[in-house]
């Protein structure tokens, strides 16, 4: 490829202590974490509503925030934008769960799906509430670099090109966009093909009548349907890697074209589909290569710079306590993720990357971009217990009670992989 030079000056549009690049839900945790650790916040985001891929990207389930035996794991932020996600809309929560976390123990898990549309509403008015500026439609195209520090962010919109001065910069991006281009040291995942619309069918519009529960009259059209096994994946179709506009576009064109072809074979007076995913549904495209990573094997383990327990929402019993270490990369004083692109690997990262813990990286990198300001430390550097002890007083467990182990834990076949 060749390339060409362009220089341009560019209006500097604001300073603040925390810029949050993309406004997902670990974006948006990040973000409401530092406005109230006193940080004036902005964030940024490309899409004209919040949430990423858990509401205009049509992810709209908790995937389980429990152990499977009745204990409630991933609390603090997770907990209150769990109970955010369904003050106004529907619920599926089980029974068991209606009330909280049950008296007795139950194989029950506490997961749920919720509305895209009035999470993304309620979202809004938090961050609102917490003094956080927003902005829509603004793309981060480029951080300033000063060597390995970042000053700002390039962010392209309606007005042109203007610069953001920040003090951190969160990279809540969720592929890592950021990081890549600030030359931290990067992993690309891989992806099987996986496209899923949100629509209504006069069957599901019957049932939601009958039971009075509009939940009832959604039904999910797809393109390809690959699940995050690799079962369904098309054999003729290479897996996706990494995240490049040729390769998205691949990937989001093949999956469009599929969704068609199987529309084309039902009655078109029957069902609509309302909503297509504004992003691509990319599981794990790319993510930091970060002080620690987060691997399948350190199941079971404790770890003493933990900034949250997570459960494997697939596995009854398996926790995992997530190093601090996840989200920032040794010489890189003032950049920090969170979310999907939080370092993780195997069925390390597959845990990881799902809504809940996303909430509770993007809370922990929030609490950890205040901190490291006003201590003026860089961020890889922050001593682990003051940010221990800022997560803790919002209700996030750090470590796992040994007595919620299994009575086996070395025979889990996942220690070894
Ligand atoms: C097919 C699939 C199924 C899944 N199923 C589940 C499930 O059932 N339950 C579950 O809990 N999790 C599930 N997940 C995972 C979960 O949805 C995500 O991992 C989680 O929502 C990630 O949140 P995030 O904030 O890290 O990233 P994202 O949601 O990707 O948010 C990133 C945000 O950044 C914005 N952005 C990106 N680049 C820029 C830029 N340059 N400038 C400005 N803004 C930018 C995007 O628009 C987006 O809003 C699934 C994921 C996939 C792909």
């Amino acid at each position: 490829m060749t390339h060409i030079t362009w220089n341009e000056q560019i209006p500097h549009a604001g300073t603040y202590d925390v810029i949050v690049a993309g406004g997902g839900l670990a974006g948006i945790a990040a973000a409401l974490a530092a406005a109230r650790e006193h940080a004036s916040v902005l964030l940024l985001e490309k899409q004209c509503w919040l949430g990423g891929l858990a509401t205009n990207g049509l992810i709209n389930f908790w995937v389980p925030l429990c152990n499977g035996r009745g204990k409630w794991i991933i609390r603090g932020m997770a907990e209150e934008f769990l109970n955010l996600s369904f003050r106004y809309g529907f619920d599926t929560l089980p029974p068991d769960w209606k009330n909280g976390e049950p008296a007795a123990p139950t194989n029950a898990r506490l997961c749920s799906w919720y509305s895209s549309g009035i999470f993304a509403l309620t979202l809004l008015e938090a961050l609102k509430e917490a003094g956080v500026r927003i902005l829509y439609d603004a793309q981060v195209s480029a951080p300033v670099m000063d060597g390995t520090h970042c000053k700002g962010l390039i962010v392209d919109g309606k007005s042109g090109r203007q610069y953001y001065a920040g003090g951190v910069i969160v990279d809540a991006t969720g592929d890592a966009d950021i990081l890549l281009k600030a030359g931290v040291p990067t992993v690309d995942g891989c992806n099987y093909y996986t496209y899923i619309g949100e629509g209504i069918t006069l069957d599901g519009c019957r049932r939601a009548w009958e039971k009075q529960d509009i939940f009832q009259a959604y039904y999910r059209p797809a393109g390809y349907e690959a699940n995050l096994y690799g079962y369904n994946h098309p054999e003729h179709i290479a897996l996706h890697k990494g995240a490049t506009l040729e390769n998205i576009n691949e990937y989001l064109q093949k999956n469009q074209l599929e969704m068609l072809r199987k529309i084309k074979q039902e009655d078109r007076r029957a069902h609509n589909i309302h909503m297509l995913p504004s992003m691509a549904q990319l599981r794990t495209a790319r993510r930091i290569d970060g002080d620690s990573t987060l691997k399948g094997r350190d199941v079971y383990h404790h770890c003493s710079t933990s900034i949250g327990v997570i459960c494997d929402f697939d596995h009854q019993d398996r926790l995992f306590e997530v190093p601090y270490g996840t989200l920032v990369r040794t010489g890189f004083d003032n950049l920090i993720t969170c979310g999907r692109s939080a370092s993780g690997e195997g069925w390390g990262w597959d845990v990881l990357r799902v809504i809940p813990p996303a909430v509770l990286t993007g809370q922990a990198a929030g609490i950890a971009a205040a901190q490291a300001l006003s201590s003026h430390t860089p961020l890889p550097s922050l001593p682990v217990e003051i940010l221990q002890s800022a997560l803790k007083k919002t209700g996030v467990i750090i470590h796992f009670d040994d007595a919620w182990l299994p009575a086996h834990p070395e025979e889990d076949p996942l220690l070894h992989k």
